[in-house]
C-alpha cells in the first residue's frame, strides 16, 4: 500500500493533518474554514467538482447546463496553500490507526478526519429498480433524466409520424419530497410552456405528469397550509398528485402501485425516483452507531462517542436537537462544516470546545415557474407561497452558488428562460433508448381496458390524437 500526501504518523511538532472527505458544502465549508489555521490539509473527492444539488433539477429539466451549477473543488481552494485536493475514492477508514485507505490503494494518515461523504437515493432494497427509474443526486443523474424526458417526446414525435399513434406520454415521478415536486413541476413547465410549439405531430401540452407519494401529504417536513399550496398550485399546473400510493413493483414503462389509495398500473414513458435517501456506506466503517438509514449518531460536538478527533457532518450526520434530527439539507451541512473548523481551532489554541447548534433559516421548494413555497424562519417568520416565495428561492440559490460566474451565468439563463420561454440545454446526449418504450410500441395503441386508468387525462388521449 503506498502512502500519500501525509505521512502516516505525524512526526511531533509538526503541524496537525486533518483528512476531508467529501467536497459537498459540509467539506467545502470545513475546508474554507480551516484554510488559516496551522493545519495541513487533504480534502478527498471521488468527483473532481462540487455540485450545487438544489440546482440538479434545473439540469435536469433543461434549464441549466451542468457546469453552471458545479464548481471545480480545486479551483475553490486555490488561495489556501495549507489545502490539497485528492481526486479519488475513499474505500475504508480505520479509526485505531488513523488512516483512510484509497480506490488507488494509497493510505493517508490523520489527526482530525472529517467525515462528509453525503448521502444518495435508497430504492428500499429494490436496487433493480434503479435502471428504470432513475434518481437525482448528481450531474451525471441530471443528463440522464434530461435525455430520457427530452427523448420520449421526440420518440413519441416519430412515432406518430410514421404510424398515427404513440404510446402514452406519461412522466411518473415518485416521491413527493422537495426533489419530487420540483421535478414534476418543472416537467410540466417544460410541455406545457416550453416545448408547445416545437412539434409538428404530437402535442407536448398533453403529456401526463403524476406524482405519486406513499404519506398522506406532499412536502412532508413543511407545515400542513404549504403542503395543500403545493399540491394546488402542482393541480394549478396540470399534475395529476397521488398521496397514500405506495409503489409496488417497477418494470420497464410500467408502475405498480397498492396502498390505501392505489391506482394500479400506470404505464410510463419516463419513471423518475425522489422517494428515499441512504447514507454512504463510509459511516459504518467508523464501528459507530448508525440509524435506520445508515447516518452516524453524533454528539454536540459531532464526534461519534468515543472518537473525539472524527467529525462526522452533513447528511452522513445524525444530529438530534431538541429532540428533533436536524434534517439532511444544505443549511445544517454548511454550519456543521464551518463548525469542524471552530473545534480545530479550539483544539489548537488549548480552549474549550463550543457545542454545535444549528440555526434553521427555513425551507423552500419550487413547484414550476414562477410558484414556489417557503417556510421562511429567518430573519422574519412567514408561510409564502405563489411568486413571492419564488423570488425569494432565486435570490437564496444565486447567493449560495459556488462561483462569481456561475452566478452571471445563472441569472443570465433564468431571466432568458422565464422572460423569453426559451430553454438553452435541451441537449440529448447518450443512447436513444427508453426503458419499455419498445414493448409499449409492440403492444400496439392502448385499449380501454389496458392499465393506464390514471385520473381522466392520462395519455390515451394524447395516444389518439
Ligand atoms: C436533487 C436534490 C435537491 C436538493 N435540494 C435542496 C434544497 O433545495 N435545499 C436544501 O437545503 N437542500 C437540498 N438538497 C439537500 C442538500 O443538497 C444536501 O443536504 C447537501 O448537499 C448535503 O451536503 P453534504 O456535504 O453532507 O453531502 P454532499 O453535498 O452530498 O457531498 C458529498 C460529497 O462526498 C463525495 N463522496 C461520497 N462518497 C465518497 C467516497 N467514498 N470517497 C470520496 N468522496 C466521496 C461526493 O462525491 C460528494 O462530493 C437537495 C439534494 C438533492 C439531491
Amino acid at each position: 500500500m503506498s502512502q500519500l500526501t501525509t505521512p502516516l504518523r505525524r512526526n511531533s511538532g509538526s503541524r496537525p493533518r486533518v483528512v476531508i472527505v467529501g467536497g459537498g458544502f459540509a467539506g467545502l465549508h470545513a475546508g474554507k474554514g480551516l484554510g488559516k489555521l496551522p493545519v495541513d490539509v487533504t480534502l478527498i473527492d471521488r468527483r473532481n467538482h462540487h455540485t450545487f444539488q438544489p440546482l440538479l433539477y434545473q439540469v435536469a429539466l433543461a434549464v441549466l447546463s451542468p457546469a453552471e451549477i458545479a464548481a471545480p473543488i480545486r479551483s475553490v481552494f486555490r488561495h489556501q496553500p495549507n489545502i490539497q485536493v485528492l481526486m479519488d475514492e475513499v474505500v475504508g477508514i480505520d479509526a485505531s490507526a488513523q488512516t483512510v485507505s484509497l480506490g488507488s490503494g494509497a493510505c493517508v494518515g490523520y489527526d482530525y478526519l472529517v467525515l462528509a461523504a453525503g448521502a444518495t437515493h435508497s430504492y428500499f432494497g429494490h436496487n433493480e429498480w434503479a435502471p428504470l427509474a432513475p434518481g437525482l443526486k448528481t450531474i451525471e443523474d441530471a443528463t440522464e433524466i434530461r435525455r430520457r424526458v427530452l427523448l420520449a417526446f421526440e420518440l413519441a414525435e416519430r412515432q406518430k409520424q410514421e404510424h398515427g399513434w404513440h404510446p402514452p406520454l406519461n412522466f411518473v415521478v415518485i416521491g413527493g419530497g422537495p426533489t419530487g415536486v420540483e421535478l414534476a413541476g418543472a416537467i410540466c413547465d417544460i410541455s406545457r410552456f416550453y416545448m408547445k410549439h416545437d412539434f409538428r405531430h404530437i402535442n407536448p401540452e398533453k403529456s401526463q405528469v403524476m406524482l405519486l407519494d406513499g404519506g398522506p401529504r406532499l412536502l412532508a417536513a413543511y407545515p400542513e397550509d404549504l403542503s395543500a399550496k403545493a399540491e394546488k398550485e402542482l393541480a394549478d399546473l396540470g399534475v395529476e398528485v397521488h398521496t397514500g400510493c405506495h409503489v409496488t413493483g417497477i418494470e420497464p414503462g410500467r408502475v405498480q402501485t397498492g396502498g390505501p389509495k392505489g391506482i394500479g398500473a400506470v404505464e410510463a414513458a419516463v419513471i423518475l425516483w425522489a422517494a428515499g435517501v441512504e447514507a454512504s456506506p463510509l459511516g459504518k466503517m467508523l464501528g459507530a452507531a448508525t440509524d435506520h438509514r445508515g447516518c452516524v449518531v453524533v454528539d454536540n460536538q459531532l464526534n461519534p462517542p468515543g472518537l473525539p478527533t472524527v467529525f462526522v457532518t452533513g447528511d452522513l450526520s445524525h444530529f438530534e436537537q431538541d429532540g428533533k434530527q436536524v434534517p439532511g439539507v444544505a443549511q445544517p451541512a454548511m454550519q456543521m462544516g464551518d463548525y469542524v473548523a471552530k473545534v480545530i481551532r479550539a483544539d489548537i489554541s488549548g480552549s474549550i470546545r463550543p457545542g454545535f447548534r444549528y440555526f434553521d433559516k427555513g425551507d423552500m421548494a419550487t413547484i414550476g415557474r414562477m410558484s414556489a413555497v417557503a417556510n421562511v424562519k429567518w430573519p422574519f417568520k412567514a408561510h409564502m407561497s405563489g411568486w413571492m416565495a419564488w423570488a425569494t428561492w432565486l435570490v437564496v440559490h444565486i447567493f449560495f452558488l459556488i462561483g462569481f460566474r456561475n452566478r452571471i451565468a445563472v441569472m443570465s439563463n433564468w431571466i432568458w428562460t422565464y422572460f423569453a420561454f426559451a430553454r438553452s440545454a435541451r441537449l440529448i446526449t447518450g443512447d436513444q433508448n427508453l426503458p419499455g418504450w419498445q414493448e409499449q410500441v409492440k403492444a400496439g395503441p392502448p385499449q380501454p381496458t389496458d392499465a393506464v386508468a390514471v385520473g381522466d387525462s392520462a395519455g390515451k388521449s394524447q395516444a389518439a390524437d
